[in-house]
């Protein structure tokens, strides 16, 4: 009799260890504004790309990245052309052609196409997080927003993004009567699709971006501007939200010259080449 209750516990034991939904399982964080960037890798984006990967391995003669599994990308360096030229075709080392401001700084967007991520060179997008919508689709983990709000971001558990943006809502949860808003009326996550008015796939095809807010987020193209000239805007994201984000690894369109101000992304290795140009990340402090 007792081997038998013996039995039936450890059939519910793994009835409920499969029961647990895949973001429920426990993860280990990364804070990219402290992660130590101690390196002798060079140039500094191959760099970055390894500290924030470090599944990947760099293999210098032949120019390739190469994963856990023996998959490999070319990696071609920064062309060096101007950042309106780079943006339709973006190489590998073109994507860091202008480093992610890590300051409440809001004065570089000002220089037209001065967009640090929106350059995206879309093979390796393709390498890191899955190459058609089905394949990104099978690795799709749901992410609750907190806050009260009942929101859930659809985004990629692969390199880690789920478990960074699941610790990042945590964080958020210390603010959530204040961040409530930002939470409610979402613009979305996981959505194979082109970037409006380009044939480019969006960050959100890859399950690596979230929109917050659709009205309080703003977003260039809604604002009447014209491409390359853009000028101010309103911003309304709290800036400890902002910070909050980037410390887990995602940077913020707000930032872009061609703002997106609900837009996020998981771009750890922007965030880390920032560092190694000698960024520096603000102190934790209020709006
Ligand atoms: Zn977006």
């Amino acid at each position: 009799m007792r081997v038998f209750k013996a039995f039936w516990v450890i059939v519910s034991l793994f009835a409920f260890a499969f029961a647990v939904p895949a973001h429920a399982q426990s993860c280990t964080p990364r804070d990219f504004t402290t992660l130590s960037i101690s390196t002798n890798t060079t140039p500094d984006w191959i760099a970055a790309i390894l500290l924030a990967f470090p599944d990947l391995r760099y293999d210098a003669t032949r120019s390739m990245l190469i994963d856990a599994n023996g998959a490999q990308i070319f990696v071609e360096g920064p062309t060096g052309r101007a950042t309106a030229d780079i943006l339709p075709r973006a190489t590998l080392g073109d994507q860091f052609a202008i480093a992610y401001p890590l300051s409440r700084d809001l004065s570089s967007r000002l220089v037209p196409w001065y967009d640090p991520g929106r350059a995206r060179h879309g093979a390796f997008f393709a390498f890191l997080y899955g190459s058609d919508r089905a394949d990104v689709s099978t690795n799709l983990v749901a992410v609750a927003a907190g806050q009260g709000t009942g929101t859930v971001f659809r985004v990629n558990r692969r390199r880690g993004v789920a478990c960074q943006l699941q610790a990042a809502m945590q964080a958020l949860q210390n603010d959530a009567d204040r961040l409530a808003p930002y939470f409610k009326n979402v613009g979305g996550s996981f959505n194979w699709r082109r970037i409006a008015g380009t044939e480019r796939l969006s960050a959100h095809s890859y399950g690596i971006a979230i929109d917050i807010n659709v009205d309080l987020g703003g977003y260039w193209r809604w604002s009447g501007a014209t491409e390359g000239q853009v000028g101010l805007y309103n911003n309304k994201i709290p800036w400890s939200l902002v910070e909050t984000m980037e410390r887990f690894g995602f940077i913020w369109g707000g930032k872009w010259h061609h703002f997106d101000g609900m837009h996020f992304e998981y771009r750890p290795e922007l965030i880390l080449f920032s560092r190694l140009q000698g960024g520096v990340v603000s102190p934790l402090r209020e709006d």
